[in-house]
């Protein structure tokens, strides 16, 4: 099981201290094979890879930009520095961002970027609440599918993360069922490897127990409770 915690745009160097808890967590017994991957802000990221140097905590970005060249766009930074720095994940198209306008267009050459530079590819997808109600999930998750994946061919290196808008930082998560049967018609849309697919959206320490039963989900990704240790080792130890 993957959890994967995404700090947004929250911590600082101060916030570096409260890793050691997840660190000694790490190298416990208790972690029972969950792997364990830090998504903090750029800023960030060249201080926890130091930090995590003896354990096994994945570290990733948030975003990337498109181009695998550098070049004069103020303000970003591509697939190539983030691994340069460390990162072996980064996250690609999450919601906060595809609301700023990014397409799936603008995803699929992201994605292909960062397969270049050999990172992970933590890819997210879901529908808004008006879909929902529209009764649209399906559609739109794969044309999100369709066109972010676009000429991949070695899709191994890419998980999906499926995160509904309208469970992100709301408190309110799919009905179990309904979970189910969006991560089947998800890993039905791979015909050969079965991806690993996350869920993301208000999982907090006391709705994990319920999470953890849909028993094809592979992991979680993780927003508000993962600043604070003590919610994430929670809610790891409670997946198993
Ligand atoms: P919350 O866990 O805060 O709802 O955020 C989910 C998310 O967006 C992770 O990428």
């Amino acid at each position: 099981m993957y959890f994967v915690a995404n700090w947004k745009m929250y911590g600082n160097l101060s916030s570096l201290n409260t890793l050691d808890k997840v660190i000694r967590f790490s190298k416990s017994k208790e972690i029972k094979g969950g792997r364990l991957i830090y998504c903090p802000p750029n800023t960030l990221i060249s201080s926890f890879a130091k930090k995590f140097n003896n354990c096994q905590i994945g570290i990733g970005g948030q975003n990337c930009h498109e181009s695998k060249d550098y070049g004069a766009h103020t303000g970003h930074v591509n697939s190539r520095m983030l691994k340069n720095i460390g990162a072996h994940f980064v996250i690609i198209g999450h919601s906060e961002n595809r609301k700023q306008g990014e397409s799936d267009k603008l995803i699929n050459l992201k994605i292909k970027s960062a397969l270049e530079a050999k990172l992970k590819v933590i890819f997210c997808i879901g529908e808004t609440l008006s879909e929902k109600r529209k009764k649209k999930t399906r559609s739109i998750l794969s044309k999100q599918i369709k066109i972010g994946l676009k000429n991949i061919k070695n899709k191994s290196n890419i998980f999906i993360a499926y995160e509904p808008v309208w469970a992100i930082g709301s408190g309110i998560i799919p009905k179990s069922y309904d979970l189910f049967k969006t991560i089947e018609f998800i890993k039905s849309k791979f015909r050969d490897k079965l991806p690993k697919v996350l869920y993301g959206g208000s999982v907090n320490p006391e709705n994990i127990t319920n999470l953890k039963k849909i028993n094809n989900i592979d992991g979680f990704l993780i927003g508000g409770a993962s600043q604070s240790a003590k919610k994430f080792i929670d809610i790891v130890k409670k997946t198993y």
